[in-house]
Formats: C-alpha cells, sequence, structure tokens
C-alpha cells in the first residue's frame, strides 16, 4: 500500500516519526528539520479526516527522563500542524488506551518517548557491569518477551501503520519495525519522507544511469570498509577522500607527516586497490594536499604531493590538482553518491576541497545526474556550502543510510515490504 492510494478517512493512524530534535538547555528546538521533514504524512492524513496517533523517540533515555519527554516539543508540534494536539504522559497504560480510543477524525495524540521502556529497543536495562553471561542472556531473554506486549499495545491504539522515520530504520525496534507484523499489507505503508529515501537509495543501488560515482570520504577507511566493499560491485569510479586518503598513500610507501593513518589498515587499503583493478573500477585517489603545520584552522600551510608530506605536517584537505581530478570524474558521471567530506570542512581553511566536490555535483545534476548526498557530516557539508538544493536528494537517515549502501536490508524497510 502506499501512502497516496490509501484513504484515511475515520482512521486511526499510528504513525512512527523521528521528532529526535536537538534542544538547548531550556528544551527550545534549535533544528526542527526532522519535524518539518515529517509534515506532509501527518497533514495527509488528518486532510484525508483521520487521526493521528505519533510515536517518536527522542534522545537515548534510559528509562523515564523529564530531559528526554517529547511534551517538550508539543508546542512546535501544534504550531507546525495548525491542530492542539493531546499528549500522553506514558506511551503504555491507561491513559494512551483511553485518549487513542476517544480520538476524533482531525484529532492528533502525540505518545510519550517510545524509549522510555527498554522494551521499544530490545535491549535489557540496569544490568550489573559485572553481570554473568547467564544473567545477560536472562534479562534480553526477558526483555525481547516483554516487547511482544508492548508492541502488541502500540499496535492496539490504530487501525492502520505508518513509518516514516528513516532514520531508524536500520533498527528492529517496536514502533519501526516489530509493529508492523500486526497489520496487514493493506493497513501498513511508508510516510511520504520515508518513501523519497527508499527511492533515492533504490536509484542508487538499483537504477543505476552510469557512469556511476561514489565520493567516499571521512576520517577512516575502517568504518566505511562494507560500504567500500559493496560499491566496488557497483560503480564506475569510487573516490576514496578525506583522511583515508593517507592510509593509502602509506600502504604505497608514501610520507605523510603527521596525517591521520590506520597503520593496521594498510594491506586492507592495498586489497581495495587491487579490488578495484581487478573489478575494472576506476578508483581515484587524491595525489596532492593542502598540508597544516598543527591541526588547527589558522595552522601555516602549503601544498604537497601526498606522498611527500614534511616531518610534523599533516594533510588536512585535498590539493587542487585533486580537486581538478575530482571534479573532471563527477562532471562525467550520470549517478552521483556522496558521503563524507575531502577533509576538515569544520575549518573554513580546509574547506575547499569539500565545497569544489560539491559543487561538481552540483554541476552534474544541472546536465542531468542524479545525485544523493547523505550520511554522517556530509549534510553539514552540503547545508554549509548552501548547496543542498542543487543536488538531487540529501538523505536525512546517517546510519540508516550507510547501511542501505552497504546492501543490508534495512528492517523498517522490510516491515512494510513484507
Ligand atoms: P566520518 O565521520 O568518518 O565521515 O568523518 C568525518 C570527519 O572526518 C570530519 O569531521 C572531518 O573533519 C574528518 N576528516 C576529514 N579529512 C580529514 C583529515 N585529512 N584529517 C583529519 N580528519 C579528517
Amino acid at each position: 500500500m502506499t501512502i497516496d492510494q490509501f484513504n484515511f478517512a475515520g482512521k486511526k493512524a499510528f504513525v512512527r516519526v523521528d521528532f529526535n530534535v536537538p534542544l538547548d538547555e531550556n528544551f527550545n528546538i534549535t533544528d526542527d528539520t526532522r519535524m518539518r521533514a515529517a509534515m506532509p504524512t501527518l497533514k495527509k492524513i488528518l486532510a484525508d479526516g483521520g487521526s493521528l496517533i505519533i510515536g517518536s523517540h527522542l534522545g537515548r533515555p534510559k528509562g523515564v527522563a523529564e530531559k528526554f519527554s517529547l511534551k517538550h516539543i508539543l508546542g512546535h508540534l501544534n504550531e507546525l500542524l495548525g491542530v492542539e494536539a493531546q499528549f500522553a504522559n506514558d506511551c503504555m497504560g491507561e491513559e494512551a488506551a483511553v485518549k487513542a480510543a476517544a480520538l476524533q477524525p482531525g484529532e492528533v495524540l502525540l505518545l510519550e518517548n517510545l524509549r522510555f521502556y527498554a522494551e521499544e529497543e530490545g535491549k535489557p536495562r540496569g544490568l550489573a557491569e559485572d553481570a554473568t553471561d547467564e544473567e545477560k542472556a536472562a534479562a534480553k531473554k526477558a526483555v525481547k518477551e516483554s516487547q511482544k506486549e508492548f508492541t502488541k499495545k502500540l499496535a492496539s491504539y490504530a487501525d492502520c501503520y505508518v513509518n516514516d522515520a528513516f532514520g531508524t530504520a536500520h533498527r528492529a525496534h517496536a514502533s519501526t519495525a516489530l509493529i508492523a507484523k500486526y497489520f496487514d499489507t493493506n493497513n501498513k505503508m511508508f510516510g511520504y519522507l520515508m518513501e523519497k529515501e527508499v527511492k533515492a537509495v533504490d536509484k542508487v543501488l538499483n537504477d543505476i544511469q552510469r557512469p556511476f560515482t561514489a565520493i567516499m570520504g571521512g576520517s577512516k577507511v575502517s568504518s566505511k570498509i562494507e560500504i567500500i566493499e559493496n560499491l566496488l560491485n557497483k560503480v564506475d569510479n569510487l573516490i576514496l577522500t578525506g583522511g583515508m586518503t593517507y592510509t593509502f598513500s602509506k600502504a604505497q610507501g608514501g610520507k605523510i607527516g603527521l596525517s591521520i593513518c590506520e597503520d593496521d589498515k594498510l594491506d586492507l587499503a592495498l586489497n581495495i586497490m587491487k579490488e578495484a583493478k581487478e573489478k575494472g573500477v576506476n578508483l581515484v585517489l587524491a595525489t596532492d594536499a593542502k598540508i597544516a603545520d598543527s591541526f588547527s584552522n589558522d595552522a601555516n600551510t602549503q601544498f604537497c604531493a601526498v606522498n611527500e608530506i614534511p616531518d610534523n605536517w599533516e594533510g588536512l584537505d585535498i590539493g587542487p590538482d585533486s580537486e581538478k581530478a575530482f571534479a573532471e570524474v563527477i562532471k562525467g558521471s550520470k549517478t552521483i553518491l556522496w558521503n563524507g567530506p575531502t577533509g576538515v570542512f569544520e575549518f573554513n581553511n580546509f574547506a575547499h576541497g569539500s565545497k569544489s566536490v560539491g559543487e561538481a555535483i552540483v554541476e552534474a545534476t544541472k546536465n542531468g545526474a542524479f545525485s544523493l548526498v547523505g550520511g554522517g557530516d556530509s549534510v553539514a557539508c552540503v547545508n554549509k556550502f548552501g548547496l543542498a538544493q542543487g543536488v538531487s536528494y540529501v538523505s536525512t537517515g546517517g546510519g540508516a543510510l550507510l547501511e542501505a549502501i552497504e546492501g543490508k536490508i534495512l528492517p523498517g524497510i522490510a516491515a512494510i515490504n513484507e
């Protein structure tokens, strides 16, 4: 079922959203992007004449904690929806059930933080540090068992289930995946945000227009290895950049000074190079770097080859030759995936490489390429340079997007599809 096909008139919809927004010390929302992202789904349900039961997590509570109460965001939800939502102080218990049962078309009920219950994540809490393996296993079994009741209860509030929380789609939690079992195929669906994310990921993984170029940056090879392995089977060009550059340079005998490097991943780097060759993938690495004499925006800088970095200097961004080479590959591409900066983009003096990659992607997109940007710092990167409008899709899901690119099945997606 798709949300557009579904008529919510007279129906109660349990909508799992990601309202995990950052709050300041006075509980003011400092960035409401995630809330706004869910509005098209929530408004469509209300416009149809349905009612909303909204479930979300906020932060990482280890039990009930005022600090993580979703009541802090109720006022802003009302503003965005233009409706006075009710609040249930507990997502379980009488109050939530009674309020959900009494909901009339056009009405909204926001449930308290689902993660106040260990059952949401299905992970035991409060285990003693010296707990034995048996105790851990027993606690896990207990929480898994009570998770069934928890999930069933959430499902009992509603006639249909909508998942619009892509950010947690890689977790098999009660409200993101397990709950879907209690609704038949005709009564469960993705929300608009989730639908867009799923389509964007599908386009870069399954509906590829070639050439396909992936740009993977960031600090470490080790955290990206599964993605790199999966992409080697799919891309025509693989640009590996950021801090990874220096592990590759050292592996080939280069001098990298104080640059970030994973000494235990040198063989891995060489293997990736070999594998790329065998698979006919054009692996593109930086040839020059902007180096600094300290890890600071105000450091002295110069450009040099990535394999000739003087002692006591470190590479904090790519140099102009690499920018040019990367841009050429990017501009010749029809499908582009970007995850991770080319350097320490948080320092303005080392942001130029990342900006130039972003600009090349925008140009390729203008010329008809499909470009997906996401995961961790990449979103901050395109926002910093004001380039978000110029790419095809900026994903809201960090970990979820990365796991999807690794080729993993995301439980939140599978639960709707099966
Ligand atoms: P990741 O979380 O792995 O995507 O890495 C993103 C982080 O990598 C950013 O905070 C960058 O500042 C950092 N980074 C990128 N290039 C370098 C570099 N050459 N040296 C140190 N850190 C880097």
